[in-house]
């Protein structure tokens, strides 16, 4: 396999106000091979932007490890830092209303990576920021326009051509249609398609969305509190859930009836339970959830015969009560 992104064993503490201790990631390992998107999914608050953020060194980690196309990329700073990850990795954000610097006009916006980075002639970097406004569908004349004059779609497409501009090999992208009308949403994940299949990109998809993740991503990988929970081929998650907390996320395709809900609030990370993250809201938890916390383990899916891992002690135990009416997607 041609991997592009590793994290083994990442963890990210943070110090709140009052000096607790926030694990917002608890030991994360994921690879993200050539071409190939990997969805990451869970709650609000589970850990996965900060696992983007980290991937991409917006955040130091606190341990572990980070490899970028074959260089450790975990502590490297300044000029390595620019010329190995920024150069060909890139993020696109939630909201381009905030993620696009009002003040300027979007030729420069687009102009900015390949100034810092010194890419190019002058005539060079002009023609590349054409080149982009028309695969986006905007059209080089709107070089000349501010975010402001645009609607939210179109300033998503831009913060989209801005993560291209590099030619990168990983785009994290997080929640990229989430404040987006529905059309809009469908127009935006089509263009990403597109871009992956013409240039062989690699995208870590980070969403709450799970029609959107089942239908973008090749693999997914679930988190729950800080932790990956299961990982697998798209399908093969969605259909077989070995982990509770899966199979609850892929209920919420089925009829109302159906849908598994897990008991209570997602628990503080400032304060996570003992034994498995996920005990106290698990519908078949037994006295050894409380205890024994359980590791990720590797198999492969007695189906498909992909490779998945889930941290369970009663793997595939809570199936979904009816299978074969889980629906295709969009
Ligand atoms: Fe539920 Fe126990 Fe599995 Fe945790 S280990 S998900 S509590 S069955």
């Amino acid at each position: 396999d041609d991997v592009v992104l590793e994290l083994s064993d990442v963890v990210q503490i943070f110090t709140v106000k009052g000096g607790s201790k926030v694990h917002a990631v608890n030991g994360v390992s994921l690879r993200i091979a050539r071409g190939e998107t990997l969805g990451l999914v869970g709650e609000s608050g589970s850990g996965k932007t900060t696992v983007g953020r980290t991937a991409l060194r917006l955040y130091n980690p606190t341990s572990g490890r980070i490899t970028f196309e074959g260089d450790d990329v975990s502590q490297i700073k300044g000029g390595r830092l620019r010329r190995i990850l920024r150069r060909r990795s890139a993020m696109v954000f939630q909201n381009p209303s905030t993620s696009l610097n009002g003040y300027m006009r979007l030729g420069d916006i687009l102009r900015e990576p390949l100034d810092i980075h010194k890419i190019g002639t002058p005539a060079e970097r002009r023609q590349k920021v054409d080149e982009i406004l028309d695969r986006i569908g905007l059209g080089s004349h709107y070089a000349q326009r501010y975010p402001h004059e645009l609607s939210g779609g179109q300033r998503q497409r831009v913060g989209i051509a801005r993560a291209l501009m590099l030619d990168p090999s990983l785009i994290v992208a997080d929640e990229p249609t989430a404040s987006l009308d529905v059309s809009v949403q469908a127009q935006i994940v089509n263009l990403l398609e597109d871009i992956q299949a013409e240039r062989g990109l690699s995208y870590l998809f980070i969403t709450h969305d799970l029609a959107l993740v089942r239908r973008i991503s090749h693999r997914i990988a679930v988190m729950y509190l800080g932790r990956i929970v299961e990982v697998g081929a798209s399908e093969d998650l969605f259909t077989r859930p070995q982990h509770p907390y899966t199979a609850s996320l892929a209920s919420m395709e089925l009829e109302p009836e159906d849908r598994i809900i897990p008991e209570g609030e997602l628990p503080s990370p400032s304060n996570p339970p003992s034994g498995c993250a996920f005990h106290q809201r698990c519908p078949i938890a037994r006295p050894q959830c409380a205890s024994d916390r359980p590791e990720l383990v590797e198999t492969t899916d007695m189906v498909s015969g992909q490779p998945r891992a889930f941290a369970c002690h009663f793997p595939g135990e809570l199936e979904l009560a009816v299978t074969d009416h889980v629906r295709t997607t969009v």
